[in-house]
């Protein structure tokens, strides 16, 4: 007889293992289906973000700030280190034991929540039956009462640059190479470039960014991207917007780039060339053509705000749907359909979800820009607040940046917030939650915020919505 469970999820990234484990903490059965297989042949539970995405790019923007902020800052803390070296493989074997635990840990988690692991490929066929092909090639039909599908999503290819896995490169390659290449061309300063672009910069590339776009960040605010485009300028990455790559060349010695800017044709040698222009739905092989699931007009799998697709009980969530490609937003909606499959009332606030760029400065913001509030017509006001004038931010010798709040004129309710600074990842979180409860400046204002803190920039910047900013001068 085949097996049949409440629930089956097919993908076990962020989107897909935590709607796993919280079915099963409403005390579903559940089996989660995935086939990643990593470079060195193991196959392991996560998805992008575990292995190829936000946690080992985290673990080498660390490695190589730490590296940067030796080179450059320990001599002002009265730190001599002597010669400095950077070990490029034990930077990546540290990297790599990082993915390895937290990858093992869903394994772990998946055992104590009582959801079965299965470890292959899933696709859904007619009447919520999953298929499932195990590594060993072995094939299964399993049904169930709901499906979720969270298959995640690839790093699109340039026609143009084709990706060959040596010297045109995508993000996984990149967070694996073994070697500081002497140049790097990255395509895209989109996160993942910028990212990416910062790692190999601060290790000693050479490192050129062609974006296709003339506007930097154009999804920031504008006063956070003209700083950020100062500052990683002056680290060094060469930001060229309005740049369209028309062709790359590989050969032994590097990838010839020709590319189109305001100025006209223009060629690049570089040893390496990542491309990283964004991520497409990944929907190959995942449903039977009469299974009912269809795709909207950008190739995602069409849901509702509740992530449901055309069929019954079938519910697809994370960066295989609309919505920001992001770890957090995928985990979110896992949650949202499984309460929904519990009989619970569960909603997404697709509104307020946090944007986090891990580059130096860090970039993090919530709501809307000052341009969307503009756009929108409501009266607001702003205030600011540079780390300059904070405390903590000057014992960390990391002062460059600010915290910008958007507020209503009419209400005073906070409608963005947008940092650029020292753990701009870590502070946004008070502004997600300001948001999620509809706080107004005020509140802000009046709570307390520990000193000396990074924080205090937060509730200063607040305070100069009103110009009452105590720390630094009003307008
Ligand atoms: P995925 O993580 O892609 O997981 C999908 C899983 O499904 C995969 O394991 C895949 O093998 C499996 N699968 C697909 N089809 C099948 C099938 N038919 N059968 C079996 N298994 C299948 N986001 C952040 O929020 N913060 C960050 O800092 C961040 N940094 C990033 C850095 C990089 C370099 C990259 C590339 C991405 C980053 N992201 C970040 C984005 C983040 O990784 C994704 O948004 C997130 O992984 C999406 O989760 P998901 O569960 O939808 O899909
Ligand atoms: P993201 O989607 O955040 O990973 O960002 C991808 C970035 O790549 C965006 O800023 C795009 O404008 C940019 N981009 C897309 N296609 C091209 C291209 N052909 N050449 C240069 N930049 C591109």
């Amino acid at each position: 007889m085949s097996r049949s469970f409440d629930v089956i999820v097919i993908g076990a990234g962020p989107a897909g293992y935590v709607a796993a484990i919280r079915a099963a903490q409403h005390g579903k059965s559940v089996a989660c289906i995935d086939e990643w297989k990593n470079k060195d042949g193991r196959n392991a539970f996560g998805g992008t973000c575990l292995n190829a995405g936000c946690i080992p790019s985290k673990a080498l923007l660390e490695s190589s700030e730490l590296y940067h902020r030796a080179e450059h800052e320990f001599e002002k803390h009265g730190i001599r280190t002597g010669g400095l070296e950077m070990d490029v493989a034990a930077m990546q074997k540290r990297r790599a034991g990082i993915v390895r635990q937290l990858t093992g840990g869903i394994a772990g988690l998946f055992k104590a929540a009582k959801v079965e692991g299965l470890v292959g490929h899933g696709k859904l066929l007619k009447g919520k039956k999953v298929e499932f092909t195990s590594v060993e090639g072995e094939r299964e039909i399993v049904s169930a009462d709901h499906v979720i599908l969270a298959s995640g999503s690839e790093p699109i290819e340039l026609p143009v640059a084709k990706f060959d896995g040596e010297r045109i490169i995508d993000s996984w390659d990149t967070l694996e190479l073994d070697a500081v290449p002497e140049t790097l061309g990255v395509v895209g300063a989109g996160v993942v470039g910028l990212e990416l672009g910062s790692v190999w910069s601060r290790l000693g590339s050479k490192v050129t960014v062609l974006e296709a776009l003339e506007d930097f960040l154009y999804m920031a605010d504008r006063d956070v991207a003209k700083l950020a485009a100062a500052e990683f300028r002056k680290q060094g990455i060469d930001i060229k917007l309005g740049a369209t790559v028309g062709k790359a060349t590989a050969g032994k010695g590097g990838v010839a780039v020709e590319y189109e800017d305001g100025n006209g044709a223009q060629s690049l040698e570089v040893d390496k060339l990542v491309v990283a222009v964004g991520r497409r739905p990944v929907t190959n092989d995942l449903f039977a053509e009469d299974a009912g699931i269809q795709l909207d007009e950008r190739g995602f799998i069409a849901v509702d705000d509740e992530c449901r697709t055309r069929v019954k009980g079938v519910y697809a969530i994370g960066d295989c749907v609309r919505g920001p490609m992001l770890a957090h937003k995928g985990s979110e909606e896992g949650v949202m359909v499984a309460d929904l499959i519990a009989g619970e009332t569960a909603e997404m606030n697709y509104a307020v979800i946090p944007s986090v760029l891990y580059t130096n400065p860090e970039i993090a913001w919530a709501g809307k820009t000052e341009e969307e509030v503009k756009a929108g017509g409501r009266p607001y006001k702003t205030g600011q607040f540079p780390f300059m004038a904070s405390g903590r931010a000057k014992a960390m010798e990391n002062t460059s940046g600010f915290v910008k709040i958007v507020s209503s004129k009419d209400d005073d309710e906070i409608l963005g917030v947008h940092i650029v600074g020292p753990m701009a990842g870590e502070l946004i979180s008070e502004a997600v939650l300001a948001l999620e409860f509809n706080a107004s400046t005020e509140d802000v204002q009046r709570t307390i915020h520990a000193h000396p803190s990074l924080a205090e920039a937060v509730h200063e910047a607040a305070l100069a919505v009103d110009n009452r900013a105590l720390n630094f001068p009003n307008r």
